[in-house]
């Protein structure tokens, strides 16, 4: 018999790291969801820019039953087909020559991070061991990964953390060079930050950090967990920059919500990770590579990508629509369908109040920081989902300008 469970539920089983809203989804379709109660929702969150097919897409629940009749899981005492045959993709799509698999964004992370410590002991020895990330970056949430992002706050209260990393601003070239040095082994950056905000690079930014970096000999490293697999119009944010990493890690949208990670690098930097160094029980089996190669094949299309820079405009006409009624937002910014709206001085630290009334109103949306919401909806959200949500989030926007003056 299944249990009843109800939100209430929650407070009394689960660890309390999180505090998730009211409403519990049992299904969705494309970009909608519905709860038990059977009331809709227009998904212009995409699970944190994870659902870039939406939900049920028809060709990725195929895959998943046939795979699932199949084969699950061998372990890395043995190859498999599906992840073979990923990785051949994603070298041929990409920059890199060699492709480790894992799990999440953070594993890809953890493992980029490793290897650029490893290639700096191989090559250079010991003392060449130094990370330099980005302020208000985000990598993860395992201990080596808090420590390289850049909000101190997902780091206190649990150290000691690992040293040797070094912080700068973004998109500040001359605190960059301030900070690297000939011990640097790795800059870690994303080419747009997700949850720091939704913060693009400057693209002379870019090419100035990639330039330091070979002057230095430290490996660029690209987060792209967030910007990756077509969420910026093209199959990674790099292309768009015009600088290659040596290392990139993909996750998020790479799995559609399968869990999903990947370390891309080149073969001689890759080389560093020899047999024995690093591993994963569950990373590269054959489930969810399967699924994984699906989702490549179907967003890495002209069609799919050019309808994403199509409907980024959509987005930003949505917002500055209502913008122009209700004065909210200072600055509409992103790229492709990676889209944040930060609001203006009277609502300052409170996006989380748009969330919380589009919710109500049947939207589900994002916030990145405490000042910007967020939207990553799918790749492929229909356009008269796109204008119903739009009628959704200006009925809350209205609503949320109406509590701020009675406030
Ligand atoms: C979400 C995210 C991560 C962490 O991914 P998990 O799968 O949650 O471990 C790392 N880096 C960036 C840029 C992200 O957006």
């Amino acid at each position: 018999m299944t249990e009843q469970v109800t939100r209430a539920t929650f407070d009394e089983v689960m660890v309390p790291n999180y505090a998730p809203s009211a409403v519990i989804p049992v299904r969705g379709e494309g970009s909608r969801v519905w709860d038990k109660e059977g009331k809709e929702y227009i998904d212009f969150a995409g699970g944190i820019a994870v659902t870039a097919l939406g939900h049920s897409h028809p060709t990725l629940v195929n895959v998943v039953r046939e795979q699932a009749g199949q084969l699950w899981h061998l372990a890395n005492v043995m190859t498999n087909e599906p992840a073979l045959r990923l990785a051949k993709k994603l070298t041929e799509k990409t920059f890199a020559d060699r492709v480790f698999f894992c799990n999440s964004g953070g594993e890809a992370n953890e493992a980029a991070f490793k290897l650029a410590r490893r290639y700096a002991f191989d090559h250079f020895g010991p003392e060449k061991n130094e990370i330099v990330a980005f302020n208000k970056s985000f990598h993860g949430r395992t201990l080596f990964t808090v420590s390289v992002g850049g909000q101190p706050k997902y780091k206190e209260g649990f150290e000691p953390t690992p040293g040797g990393i070094g912080h700068c601003d973004y998109n500040n070239i001359e605190q960059l060079k301030a900070l690297i040095s000939d011990k640097t082994c790795a800059v870690v950056m994303e080419p747009i930050q997700g949850e720091g905000g939704i913060i693009p690079a400057d693209l002379e930014f870019a090419k100035q950090v990639r330039e330091l970096c070979d002057q230095h000999k430290a490996l660029l490293v690209f987060d792209e967990v967030q910007s990756g697999v077509g969420r910026t119009g093209t199959l990674f944010a790099y292309e768009q920059l015009g600088v290659t990493p040596d290392v990139l890690t993909s996750a998020k949208a790479l799995g559609n919500g399968f869990p999903v990670g990947a370390m891309l690098a080149t073969k001689d930097v890759a080389a560093s990770l020899a047999i024995g160094t690093h591993g994963s029980t569950y990373g590269g089996n054959p489930m969810a590579c399967a699924i994984a190669e699906a989702v490549v094949d179907i967003i890495d299309t002209p069609e799919v990508l050019n309808g994403v820079n199509k409907r980024h405009d959509l987005f930003v006409a949505g917002l500055t629509a209502i913008n122009e009624k209700y004065h909210v937002f200072k600055d509409i910014r992103g790229m492709g369908l990676l889209v944040g709206a930060e609001v203006t001085d009277s609502f300052k630290g409170n996006a989380k109040a748009f969330l919380t009334e589009a919710t109500k109103e049947g939207l589900f949306v994002l916030v990145a920081g405490a000042d910007v919401v967020r939207f990553a909806p799918s790749l492929i959200i229909p356009e008269e989902d796109i204008a119903e949500g739009f009628v959704r989030l200006e009925r809350a926007v209205a609503k949320v300008v109406a509590d701020n003056k009675t406030a």
